[in-house]
C-alpha cells in the first residue's frame, strides 16, 4: 500500500482511510489479468497439442516402414 497522499504516512493493507488524517487511500491498482498466449487465435496449448500429435503421427510412420522394411 503505498502512503497516505496528504500526509505521506504509511498506512496497512486493509486501511482505505488513512488513520492520521482520514484522508482516502487511493484502491490499489488491479493487476493485470493474465491472458492465455495466442498465436494465430488458437491458444498455445491447443498448438502444442497439435504438434505432439503430429509428431506422434510421423514417428508412428517411421516406425511402420522401418518394421516393413525388415518384415521384407
Ligand atoms: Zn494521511
Amino acid at each position: 500500500m503505498p502512503n497516505c497522499p496528504n500526509c505521506d504516512t504509511w498506512n496497512p493493507d486493509d486501511k482505505t482511510v488513512c488513520w492520521r488524517c482520514q484522508t482516502e487511500m487511493p484502491k490499489p491498482q488491479e493487476k493485470m489479468k493474465k491472458t492465455p498466449r495466442r498465436f494465430a487465435g488458437l491458444p498455445l496449448y491447443l498448438w502444442i497439442a497439435m504438434i505432439f500429435f503430429v509428431v506422434m503421427m510421423i514417428s508412428v510412420q517411421c516406425f511402420a516402414t522401418e518394421l516393413g522394411r525388415v518384415a521384407g
